[in-house]
């Protein structure tokens, strides 16, 4: 009897290199069976990437529109980065920081000049990041602006997504989000997105120490703000002596066609809050870019983690940020996310109702007589990958390494399936 009789293993199962592969039923009933029911998958089961491109567990090709919500702007499994972690792999991994290590301070002095911010606090997952602005706010709250002790106030935008901490559901207002997940943190408060007097109001308030908000809001489904309204954001917080904290953990590192989504505006925040493409898909890598008279208000052993600022993720990060610099990925979201919009525009507008996004970050609203999640299946049977956010709205995001004629090929697959909804 061979290895594989004795395991008892199911009969449909094909060998790479000496493991077993799954078929994509198998993958997901024993998800299924085992796993916490939070999230709600496209039947998809994924076992390699490289680049542009996913495969599943049958072997089919795909393209991937999504690039793990931006992060594999850099594609997936990118050599330099892959090479990077490696490397540091076999050298040191983590030490706390409760000593120094090589490459934490390297990492800092590479982003602060990429960046041009004094100082940079290294955390792992993106909603860490967001916390540590949050908190870095409150404390220049009461240190620096004076507000009386736990009066912090701290202004979010309607329908902001920025993770699933209590924090972050706190800042919701998306039922599905905070339901029953109260009592929630106090000092939050909402203002529509994209409105420069509902934030002005609040902002009058001399207990309010940020406002932090998506240059564009991603996961409400791409929504793009006027022009001029992070300008506007900026002018308003130095008029009221508040902190501007730009969540760019989605928007940022090329993927809206710019180094960061706020330099559309020419504008500058506070706190530049990253996370996603900083580690470029290999593991969760945040930060948190501020000045000093921000930064230096925590002092040590009133903020931090035991994975932050470890010796992997900052090489991993630091490779990930040259990727997108030597690649000029900015530039080629910038110029692939137009012609994308242009073709997304000449389809039926019977399905298509609006298109929209900067750079590689765009989603198209279906029309109500269709559902997007069956767009998403009709694109995965034709070989790409997209999901639904927010019900009608598909977002198309895919890594920004894609080149022209594999956008094309993109292009035609997307055509193809929604010319065969209407025949
Ligand atoms: N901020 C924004 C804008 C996001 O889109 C997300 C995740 O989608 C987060 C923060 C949270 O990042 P993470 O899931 O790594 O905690």
């Amino acid at each position: 009897m061979n290895l594989i009789s004795k395991l008892c293993l199911p009969t449909r199962t094909s060998y790479n290199i000496g493991v077993r592969l799954l078929s994509t039923e198998q993958i997901i009933s024993r998800e299924a069976k085992y796993g916490a029911t939070n999230y709600h998958p496209l039947p998809v089961a994924l076992t390699r990437g490289k680049g542009v491109n996913v495969w599943d567990t049958e072997g089919k090709k795909y393209f991937d529109f999504l690039s793990a919500y931006s992060a594999v702007n850099q594609g997936h499994c990118h050599p330099k980065i892959v090479e990077a972690m490696k490397k540091q792999s076999e050298i040191l991994t983590l030490t706390s920081r409760a000593f120094y290590n090589d490459v934490l301070g390297e990492f800092e002095e590479y982003a602060c000049k990429l960046f041009g911010y004094d100082r940079l606090l290294a955390m792992n997952t993106g909603v860490e990041g967001g916390e540590s602005a949050c908190k870095l706010a409150r404390k220049w709250g009461y240190k620096v602006k004076g507000i009386p002790k736990n009066q912090a106030k701290i202004v979010f935008a309607e329908n902001n997504f920025w993770g699933r901490t209590l924090a972050a559901v706190s800042s919701s207002t998306d039922p599905s989000a905070y339901n029953d997940y109260g009592p929630f943190m106090p000092g939050f408060v909402t203002v529509p997105y994209d409105d420069l007097a509902a934030l002005e109001k609040e902002l009058q308030d001399p207990n309010t120490c940020a406002f932090m908000v998506e240059p564009i809001q991603g996961e409400a489904g791409v929504v793009v703000p006027s022009d001029g309204y992070l300008k506007g954001v900026r002018d308003l917080c130095d008029k009221y002596n508040v902190l501007w904290i730009a969540d760019e953990v989605q928007t940022g590192l090329c993927r809206t066609g710019k180094m960061l989504a706020v330099h559309w505006d020419n504008a500058r925040p506070d706190i530049v809050v990253l996370g996603k493409a900083l580690s470029g898909g290999m593991l969760p890598v945040s930060a948190c870019l501020a000045d000093d008279q921000v930064m230096l208000t925590i002092k040590p052993g009133e903020h931090g983690s035991t994975y932050g600022g470890n010796p992997l993720a900052c090489k991993v990060a630091m490779a990930s940020l040259q990727v997108l610099v030597e690649e000029r990925l900015a530039e080629r979201s910038e110029r692939l996310g137009e012609i994308l919009r242009g073709e997304l525009r000449n389809l039926p507008n019977s399905v298509v109702k609006t298109v929209r996004g900067r750079g590689l970050l765009n989603a198209v609203v279906i029309s109500e007589e269709f559902d997007a999640w069956d767009v998403c299946l009709k694109l995965r049977d034709r070989g790409l990958l997209a999901k639904p956010t927010r019900g009608d709205t598909i977002r198309l995001g895919p890594p920004l390494v894609i080149n022209e004629s594999e956008l094309a090929e993109c292009c035609n697959i997307m055509r193809d399936t929604i010319l065969s909804l209407i025949k």
